[in-house]
């Protein structure tokens, strides 16, 4: 499943050839992906320019000339490619939303979006405080609004365990479980903690793990960020490149394998918390 910095990978491969593009046409191959499309959803893109390439959580968002922007979200298994088909008809079965592209220096004609399992989908707002998908966000993980007194507002009063606390969108946006486990792992915090025990330990007793778990979310991030993201199953950027931070990971996937801490003779676990996976090492993120 894409993150943060996978889409962002995305963004930043998609960007140079699609700022200032003009999409002559938007082909949707069928009338749904997860949800329906927006109504008049191809009327409405077709014959606009795009303004801008940018990402809010996991989102893409394609700003254009009409004013609205086009969000897509990739789901489990989207992604999109430039595609030039040798015969008009020549797109693959999973080729749901096609963008014919005009006067721009993409690779080639087409900006094809593929999503085999179809979790992904599409909307278009005009604003973004009236976009369902983006008006609860939280603050964003990367950059410098996230720090220690962020993660006391979004834990405060949360008693159930930090690792599903920090994937709530609204505490953090665009968070996943992978970076979340190996931030956790790094901050030496165990998956299960009660979110406002951490609060309350700050304020009683000066207790200073928020701000090294601000800063190892961020550093983890824009790790995977500078190793193109992370591929488990599908994921390739916009080149038809895998990222390769999945080797950097200390503890997700890694059950039952050594702690990679020096000295730590620790094993990695497996825990489900909120039907999802957390890893950890019970040596170093004590409960
Ligand atoms: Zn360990």
């Amino acid at each position: 499943m894409p993150e943060l910095p996978e889409v962002e990978t995305i963004k930043r491969g998609l960007s140079p050839f699609l700022i200032n593009a003009r999409i002559k046409k938007l082909i949707l191959r069928r009338k749904n992906l997860r949800f329906d499309f927006p109504e008049d959803f191809a009327e409405q893109v077709s014959g606009t320019k795009i303004v801008n390439v940018t990402r809010r959580a996991k989102y893409l968002l394609l700003e254009l000339s009409s004013g609205k922007t086009l969000l897509s979200h990739l789901g489990m298994t989207g992604n999109y490619r430039f595609f030039n088909p040798e015969q008009p008809d020549e797109f693959e079965k999973h080729d749901h939303v096609v963008f014919e592209l005009t006067s721009t220096n993409a690779p080639a004609p087409f900006l094809v979006y593929s999503d085999p399992r179809r979790f992904g989908f599409m909307d278009l707002f005009e604003n973004g405080d009236d976009c369902k998908f983006l008006k609860h966000l939280g603050p964003e993980p990367l950059g410098n609004q996230l720090n220690a007194s962020v993660l006391a507002d979004g834990f405060a009063g949360r008693r159930g365990p930090v690792k599903t606390v920090l994937l709530d969108q609204k505490v953090l946006a665009g968070l996943g479980n992978i970076y979340v486990c190996e931030a956790l792992f790094r901050a030496k915090i165990h998956p299960a903690s009660s979110a406002t025990s951490l609060v309350n330990a700050k304020q009683q007793k000066n207790d200073t793990r928020l701000e090294p778990l601000a800063i190892h979310i961020r550093q983890v991030l824009e790790e995977a960020l500078d190793a193109g993201g992370s591929t488990l199953k599908d994921y390739k950027s916009v080149e038809g490149e895998t990222g390769y931070f999945q080797h950097s990971f200390d503890v997700y996937g890694r059950e039952d394998e050594n702690c990679r801490t020096p000295d730590c003779a620790g094993t990695i676990e497996r825990m489900v918390q909120a039907g999802r996976s957390s890893f950890f090492c019970p040596r170093c993120q004590p409960l």
